[in-house]
């Protein structure tokens, strides 16, 4: 495996390979990031990790200096999965003086994370038109956890024609249900206990859909009675949408429902969904 710190070092690595597959992530590695890697080394053969903690994703004065850091466990992990590219670069590499650029990403990106973290879809864009550039990967791999962002990188690749092909993976969690996540190490072993609460959300309403109920409002109150039953877990958003549009829907019709959450647990800002399949589709997303 071969660690590159600059844009020139992993092209001119890059350039030994034919097809790639590749996954962004910012570090702090767990199984939902090494599914991703399995997926791009299987189905393209080579594989690409990127660990870079971006910072303008992140609003001032929320998580960036203390998300959690590990690179040489990382880079052991990645180098287990057979990975054979790592782009690892500084802040510096990325963001040159004199940096001014930005990719706004209209509809898909304005309400859910895009309310809640203003700017962040402007960062998560802007950074990873700019990974898929320098790695120029055959296809790149997201995963569903973070559904909002797979449909703001796919209308970034249509809207500007990049030539990569965007493959969404299904959510890891563990096995009380609570979707892998880096921020998970800021959970007290209380705050954990509690964080099962958004699972269980999500679960209540594919329950309720089930056996048959349409009203997304129906879902949307009992996810947030089922939250507010937790006093550790403090709900930031429930969302019953059309799953292109990312529209919030009155009634659950044949285009099926991306059902999703966000909470406060502890010092955690958690986040979660599942898709409820299109008539005739398969059930999906968890
Ligand atoms: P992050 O390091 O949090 O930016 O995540 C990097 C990539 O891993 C993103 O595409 C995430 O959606 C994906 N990811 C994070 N957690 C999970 C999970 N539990 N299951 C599947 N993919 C995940």
């Amino acid at each position: 495996m071969q660690v590159l710190r600059t844009k020139a070092e992993f092209r001119a690595a890059r350039r030994a390979f034919g097809a790639l597959g590749f996954a962004p992530t910012m570090g702090f590695l767990h199984d939902g990031h090494l599914s991703l890697m399995r997926r791009a080394k299987g189905e393209c053969g080579a594989a690409a990790a990127s660990i870079f903690v971006n910072p303008t994703q992140f609003a001032p004065g929320t998580d960036f200096d203390r998300y959690p850091r590990a690179v040489d466990r990382d880079l052991a992990m990645l180098e287990a999965e057979g990975v054979d590219l790592v782009f690892l670069p500084e802040v510096q590499e990325i963001y040159p003086e004199g940096f001014d650029a930005r990719v706004e990403i209209g509809g898909v990106s304005q309400g859910l994370e895009g309310a809640a973290r203003p700017g962040h879809f402007v960062g998560v864009a802007t950074v990873v038109l700019k990974l898929l550039n320098i790695v120029a990967p055959t296809k790149a791999y997201f995963g569903q956890k973070d559904a909002q962002q797979v449909a703001v990188i796919k209308k970034l690749v249509r809207d500007l024609d990049l030539d990569v092909e965007i493959i969404a993976a299904e959510t890891v969690r563990e096995p009380d249900g609570l979707a892998m996540s880096s921020r998970n190490s800021y959970l007290s072993p209380a705050d954990r206990t509690a964080a099962r609460v958004l699972h269980r959300a999500l679960a209540a309403a594919r329950d309720l859909h089930q056996k048959g109920e349409t009203d997304a409002d129906r879902l949307r109150s009992a996810m947030t009675a089922i939250l507010a039953s937790e006093g550790r877990a403090k709900a930031d958003y429930v969302s019953v949408a059309d799953p292109s549009t990312l529209q919030e829907l009155e009634t659950i019709g044949a285009q099926g429902a991306l059902v999703s959450l966000a909470a406060q647990v502890g010092p955690a800002r958690l986040i979660d969904n599942i898709i409820l399949a299109p008539e005739g589709g398969p059930p999906s997303g968890d």
